[in-house]
């Protein structure tokens, strides 16, 4: 097993070779699941595999064909990824144009083409309109994978023109060992798990020490505010430094945990175990309607930032001021 075989998705890669041994493969698949489950992976993983000259009894790619040299390089001719020019940008009208335009063309190798899209909740209006009519009109053999964690996102018109493949998060049992035999020593997998809300490739990237020091950094930065011995301004300062969209997620995630931990001495689960007994002694000091409202005004930060250009460290002040006033 490489790389790009999670064991998490042996369903959903049975299932599409079910599909293409019995010619019944879409043209259009749409890739939908929270992030970090490696559905952008599975893709490129099927990508190279319809484009192998000889794939293996499995259906995945040999990994030494002309055509899997080329695709690991990123020059394979008939592969066209797609994604915003830049982070966090919409993808425009010309990039879905030019995508048109190259599934079009007769394929130089004489099997698929394939255009991978994502995320694909990034078209504007106006290239969803565009890319409409190529699904609609569907160019031999081409296969288009559009992946997205936010499928709702997507026009309903573009969405009801693909075959849907859904990932979800797999059971501990198997996403634990997967992730034990990738983390150090001295990190505890479960909890990296449940931080991740069960998905293993975030997972993987908390195991990183920089950001698990970063998380108990902010924590500490959150509760100096609470009790009043650091100035919100200050505070808001330190968490715009970074990832500000990874900083929003700990905030959501923290207040999530709260609720969970007023509603009930034991909740079953929690999103953050390790930090349970700070989480709950947040909690204690607030009233339950001001902890959902908080949740409402931590999602909605964290979606400004993902989505729009808005300050949000602006508005993170205003937030981290509300905690200090209580
Ligand atoms: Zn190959």
């Amino acid at each position: 097993m490489n790389d790009t075989q999670l064991p998490w998705h042996d369903a959903q890669w049975r299932q599409l070779q079910q599909r293409r041994t019995a010619g019944r493969l879409a043209h259009a698949l749409l890739l939908t699941g929270p992030a970090g489950l490696g559905k952008l992976t599975f893709a490129r993983r099927l990508g190279q595999a319809l484009l192998c000259e000889s794939p293996d009894t499995g259906g995945d790619a040999c990994g030494r064909c002309r055509s899997c040299r080329l695709f690991q390089a990123g020059t394979h001719p008939d592969y066209s990824p797609v994604q915003p020019a830049e982070e966090g940008k919409v993808i425009k009208i010309d990039q879905i144009r030019d995508l048109c335009a190259f599934l079009s063309y007769t394929p130089q190798y004489g099997g698929y083409k394939i255009a991978l899209l994502q995320p694909a909740d990034r078209l504007n209006v106006n290239a969803a309109n565009s890319l409409l009519k190529t699904l609609e009109e569907p160019l031999g053999d081409c296969l288009l994978l559009l992946v997205t964690a936010q499928p709702a996102r997507l026009p309903a018109t573009v969405r009801s023109r693909c075959q849907i493949l859904s990932f979800s998060s797999p059971s501990p049992d198997i996403a634990l060992p997967w992730l034990k035999a990738r983390i150090a020593g001295g990190l505890d997998a479960a909890v990296l798990l449940e931080t991740a809300g069960g998905a293993p490739l975030a997972a993987l990237t908390y195991a990183d020490g920089e950001r698990w020091r970063r998380r108990k950094e902010l924590a500490d930065n959150y509760e100096q505010v609470m009790a009043g011995r650091l100035d919100p301004i200050r505070a808001a300062e330190h968490w715009a430094r970074g990832d500000l969209a990874e900083n929003l997620r700990w905030l959501v995630s923290w207040q999530i945990d709260q609720i969970r931990l007023k509603m009930s001495p034991q909740p079953p689960r929690l999103n953050n175990p390790d930090l349970r007994s700070r989480l709950r002694g947040w909690a204690e000091r607030q009233a339950p309607r001001l902890l959902f409202e908080r949740l409402d005004t931590a999602i909605r930060l964290h979606t400004l930032c993902v989505t729009t250009q808005v300050r949000t460290d602006i508005l993170l002040e205003a937030f981290l001021g509300d905690v200090a006033g209580e």
